[in-house]
């Protein structure tokens, strides 16, 4: 049996299966093995599901065997530690949810097990979703496997670092303002957030539920397009799912970029933003011209609002999602309340860490009675202005591409202690979560040996046009195909 089932894509895997190359069961001893060699040096994950997982990749060899074989039948992933699953514990990250253990499994979960995928086990992830560093969670950071001293981003940092050293061909993530992308670009990997409504939030464990969206981190456009086509879909269990048709995801990759009318943001590139990314990322825009694309600047004006507005938003959201955590029903309790106000106060203070503190602070603070029309109504306001940019912008162009984060991989401890500079992180991302547009990241090249993400953006159900896109430039470029070193 070949002994590089890790190097490989899951679309390449799913090939390998169907030929009989090697078994699920094989593939998965293989990334558990990998897990277990790599896994703590990265502290990539909260927990290893290795019993469950080798069942499930004896089913699906089983379930091939007679015939039976669903689109993900047999292939391993992660599930960033968001998702509730059943039986198997889901922490947010948090120290309110260490021993939460979920009596049902999220739609998302749900629908990825019953295609055939294997669970590996559950990824590290910022806490409740909350950071661009990975350095909030309760179970440590997560390292970059790029460089060990650095963040692999966040919020989806688990997933991003794992699918970047090999220990799983692909990870689900959640994306509120960037958290899917953000990781995605540090890291050298693929990350797509769908437009909101696309994939059901039901029992993922909800921060700012108007922004959530779930998605995928994978190594290739394919990849992601493959996942989408399972994940995506009308939930009646998610009042915020929309109806609307799931096309196949795969067979949009094909075309090619000819005519494709491609926005720059001119924005994007003022100060802020790291010379040499901003060379990394030009360069990438030439290579989508000579496949075709017609690229045209863009304009969006409101965009230096969205990083302000999107903390006045999500803050809101999560101070009152939050409040649901209170030591009662579930959650951290603390021991021997001396009231019910004791039981309230300490169980929240024991359980949340400082960032998610200050956000619920923030929150309860611009939604307070003399605050809310200053604060959370104006930042209303100024969200459907930077929504109404967008749609005006889609009026001209099919795709608005950009650099996804302002810099490479930045040190760990770098910028924890400074609330401010961590969530410009997001200030590429973020406008896409306030529009409820798709977006996506794909390396596209090198600044001091760590990885640089493009990213594009497309307008409510363009994940055809941005994986078009992204596959496209990762045919002409095999950024994407990179690996660190020491995890090849
Ligand atoms: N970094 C942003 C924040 O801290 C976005 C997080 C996310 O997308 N979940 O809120």
């Amino acid at each position: 049996m070949s002994q590089d089932l890790h190097t490989q894509t899951l679309t390449q895997l799913s090939a390998g299966l169907d030929r009989g190359d090697f078994s699920s069961v094989e593939l998965t001893e293989a990334l558990l093995g990998r897990i277990e060699t790599h896994g703590q040096s990265l502290n990539a994950f909260v927990t290893v599901t290795a019993e469950q997982a080798l069942a499930a990749a004896k089913r699906a060899d089983e379930a091939r065997a007679a015939g039976n074989a669903g689109v993900l039948s047999g292939l391993p992933l992660a599930h960033k530690d968001i998702f509730c699953t059943r039986d198997i514990l889901t922490t947010c990250g948090s120290r309110m949810l260490e021993d939460f253990i979920s009596p049902y499994d999220a739609t998302v979960v749900r629908r990825l097990a019953d295609a055939g995928a294997v669970v590996l086990g559950k990824t590290n992830m910022d806490e409740f979703a909350m950071g661009s560093s990975n350095e909030t969670s309760y179970f440590g950071p997560v390292r970059n496997p790029w460089d060990l001293q650095c963040s692999p981003g966040g919020s989806s940092g688990g997933s991003a670092a794992a699918v970047a050293a090999r220990l799983t061909p692909a990870a689900t993530g959640t994306d509120t303002g960037g958290s899917i992308r953000q990781p995605a670009a540090l890291t050298g990997t693929v990350g797509l957030k769908p437009t909101y409504g696309r994939v059901s939030r039901y029992g993922m464990i909800a921060f700012a539920s108007s922004l959530d969206q779930a998605g995928v981190i994978t190594r290739s456009s394919a990849d992601a397009a493959l996942l989408l086509g399972v994940m995506a879909g009308f939930d009646e269990r998610d009042s915020t799912s929309i109806e609307h048709p799931v096309p196949d995801y795969c067979a949009s990759l094909s075309g090619s970029l000819k005519g494709l009318r491609v926005g720059i943001v001119r924005q994007h590139f003022d100060e802020g933003l790291d010379d040499k990314c901003a060379a990394v990322v030009k360069e990438s825009l030439q290579v989508l011209e000579s496949q075709g694309a017609i690229l045209s600047e863009v304009d969006l004006p409101n965009l230096d609002l969205s990083v302000p507005t999107y903390y006045v938003v999500a803050p809101a959201e999560c101070s009152s999602n939050l409040s649901r955590f209170d030591g009662v029903r579930f959650g951290h309790r603390a021991a021997d309340p001396e009231d019910l106000l004791d039981l309230y106060c300490r169980s929240r203070g024991e359980g949340f860490g400082e960032e998610v503190k200050r956000r619920i602070m923030t929150g309860t603070y611009v939604l307070s009675a003399g605050y809310y029309d200053a604060y959370y109504l104006k930042a209303q306001q100024v969200r459907h202005l930077i929504a109404d940019d967008f749609h005006k912008a889609f009026a001209e162009v099919d795709v608005i591409a950009g650099p996804t984060s302002p810099t490479p991989a930045f040190r760990l401890g770098d910028k924890i202690d400074d609330p401010i500079t961590m969530y410009l992180n997001d200030i590429y991302t973020i406008g896409a979560n306030l529009a409820g547009l798709p977006g996506i990241s794909t390396p596209c090249g090198f600044v001091d040996d760590l990885p640089v993400g493009l990213h594009l953006v497309g307008p409510h159900w363009g994940e055809e046009t941005i994986l078009r896109c992204a596959h496209n430039y990762e045919q002409a470029s095999a950024w994407h195909e990179a690996c660190p070193e020491e995890y090849r």
